[in-house]
C-alpha cells in the first residue's frame, strides 16, 4: 500500500516539472532567450522522464500481478498447503492446478496440470466436480477406499471466490476429502452394541414371557409344574439384573475414563480379599486358588473397588473356564524400576489364537453357551479393559489350548 501511495506521489511531480519545462521553454522562445536556456529545459525534461520512468515500469508490474493471478493463487495454495487434509485445487477444466502434501501422501503424488479423472476415478466425485463447475454450488458425496484399510471420505468440491482476470473471469475450486472412516466405525460399533443388548435382554425377556403364558394356560392347576417354572422365572430375571449391571458398569466406567485415578492401592491385601470372596465359588467348581505375594508390599495408583472388580472377574474367569484345570494361581510381580504385574493363570482348555484379540470386545465370547451356562454376560472382560484403560495398565492375554491361559496385568 505505502510503495503504491510512494509510486503516485513521484509520478505527479514528474508531471509537474514536465509541465513547468514546457511553459518555461514556450516563455523563452517568446520572449527570445539564450540557447542555455534551451540545454536546461532539456535537462529537466531528462530529469522528469527519469523520475517517471520507474514508476510507470511499477505500475505496468502491479497491474500483471493483479490481473495475473499470480499473489491470489499463490495464497490459496499457501493455504491448501496448510491444510491437514487431502485437497486439490482445480481449474474450470478440471484440471488439477494444485494439491497438498496431505493428499500427495494420502493418495499419492501426481504431476500437476493432470485431469482430475487422472487421480480418481470414482463416477459420483467426478459428477459432483463437473455439477459444481457447472452450477457454481458446492457439493459432497461420500467415498470409501477399500486399500489398503477400509477409509471412509466426506468428498467436498466448492468454488473459491471468482476473480476477474483481463476480460476473463479466473475460477478454481478446491477438492477436499474429510476422512470420516472413525466417526463411521463409532457409529456402526454404537448400533451394534445397541442390537447385541436389545438381543441379550430380548432372551431371558421372551423365556419369561413364554412361561408365564404356560403357567396361565397349561400349567395353571399344576403346582409342581409352576414351582419348577418360578425357579427358572428367577433365573431369568437374574441374568437380566447381572446384564443390566454389567451396561451401567460400563456406561459409568465409560464417563469418567479420562478422569486418571488418584489413590494408592497396596495390592497384595487388595489380592487377598478377592480370593477370600471367590473362595466359596472356587470349592463349587472344586478349583483352587494359590496366591502368591512378594514379601515387600506393591503399590500402584489407582481406584481400589475398580481393581477388584478387575481381579474379581480375571479369577472367576479362570475358576469357570478353567475348571478343568482345578486350580488357579494369582501371582503379584515387579514393582520399583520394573513394572508392577498380576497374573491370574488357569490350566484349562485354553483360548484358540483367533479369538485372543477380539477377548475384550462387548459380548464377545468363544462359546456364547458355555459363557451363558457359566452365568456370564460377555461384557466382564470389556469392563475389565476399560477400568485397565482409565488406569494406564494393559492387558495382555496368553494362551496354549489344552494348557491353560494367562492373564496378565501389568501397570
Ligand atoms: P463372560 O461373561 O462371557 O465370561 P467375559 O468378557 O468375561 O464374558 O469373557 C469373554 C469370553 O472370553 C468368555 O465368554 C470366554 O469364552 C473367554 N474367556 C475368558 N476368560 C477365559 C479363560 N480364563 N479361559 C478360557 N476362556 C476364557
Amino acid at each position: 500500500m505505502d510503495s503504491d501511495t510512494g509510486d503516485e506521489e513521484r509520478s505527479g511531480r514528474g508531471g509537474v516539472i514536465v509541465l513547468l519545462a514546457v511553459l518555461a521553454a514556450t516563455a523563452a522562445a517568446v520572449l527570445g532567450v539564450h540557447w542555455a536556456v534551451s540545454v536546461l529545459f532539456a535537462t529537466v525534461v531528462a530529469a522528469a522522464v527519469l523520475i517517471r520512468a520507474p514508476s510507470r515500469r511499477k505500475t505496468a508490474e502491479k497491474i500483471d500481478v493483479f490481473s495475473g493471478e499470480a499473489d491470489r493463487l499463490a495464497g490459496i495454495k499457501g493455504a491448501l498447503a496448510a491444510t491437514d487434509m487431502p485437497l486439490y485445487l482445480l481449474d474450470a477444466r478440471e484440471n488439477i492446478v494444485f494439491e497438498n502434501p496431505v493428499a500427495a501422501k494420502t493418495f499419492g503424488e501426481g504431476p500437476v496440470g493432470q485431469h482430475v479423472s487422472l487421480r480418481n476415478r470414482s463416477p459420483a466425485i467426478l459428477d459432483m466436480v463437473r455439477e459444481t463447475i457447472a452450477a457454481g454450488k458446492s457439493t459432497e458425496v461420500e467415498y470409501s477406499e477399500r486399500l489398503p484399510s477400509t477409509q471412509v471420505y466426506a468428498v467436498n468440491c466448492a468454488e473459491v471466490a471468482a476473480s476477474v482476470q483481463g476480460s476473463g473471469v479466473a475460477r478454481y475450486f478446491v477438492l477436499s476429502f474429510r476422512d470420516i472412516s472413525e466417526t463411521r466405525r463409532l457409529d456402526r460399533m454404537r448400533s451394534d452394541f445397541v442390537a447385541n443388548a436389545s438381543h441379550e435382554l430380548r432372551t431371558p425377556l421372551a423365556a419369561v414371557g413364554g412361561f408365564i403364558e404356560t403357567l396361565q394356560g397349561p400349567a395353571r392347576k399344576d403346582p409342581k409344574a409352576a414351582e419348577k417354572f418360578l425357579g427358572i422365572m428367577m433365573e431369568q430375571v437374574n441374568r437380566m439384573n447381572r446384564l443390566v449391571d454389567d451396561l451401567l458398569s460400563l456406561s459409568r466406567l465409560e464417563l469418567k475414563a479420562h478422569i486418571a485415578p488418584s489413590e494408592k492401592v497396596d495390592l497384595g491385601p487388595l489380592l487377598g480379599q478377592v480370593r477370600d470372596g471367590l473362595t466359596h465359588l472356587a470349592n463349587d467348581l472344586d478349583v483352587e486358588l494359590r496366591l502368591h505375594l512378594p514379601e515387600n508390599p506393591v503399590v500402584v495408583t489407582g481406584d481400589r473397588d475398580e481393581l477388584m472388580q478387575v481381579f474379581e472377574n480375571l479369577i472367576q474367569n479362570a475358576c469357570k473356564y478353567g475348571q478343568e484345570g482345578k486350580k488357579v494361581d494369582i501371582t503379584l510381580g515387579g514393582g520399583g524400576e520394573t513394572p508392577v504385574e498380576v497374573t491370574v493363570r488357569d490350566y484349562g482348555q485354553g483360548i484358540p489364537a483367533e479369538h485372543i484379540p477380539r477377548l475384550t470386545e462387548r459380548f464377545y465370547r468363544v462359546s456364547v453357551e458355555a459363557s451363558r451356562s457359566k452365568k456370564g454376560t460377555g461384557l466382564g472382560l470389556a469392563i475389565v479393559k476399560h477400568i485397565l484403560t482409565r488406569h494406564r495398565a494393559r492387558l495382555i492375554v496368553t494362551s496354549k489350548e489344552g494348557e491353560g491361559s494367562a492373564f496378565t496385568v501389568r501397570f
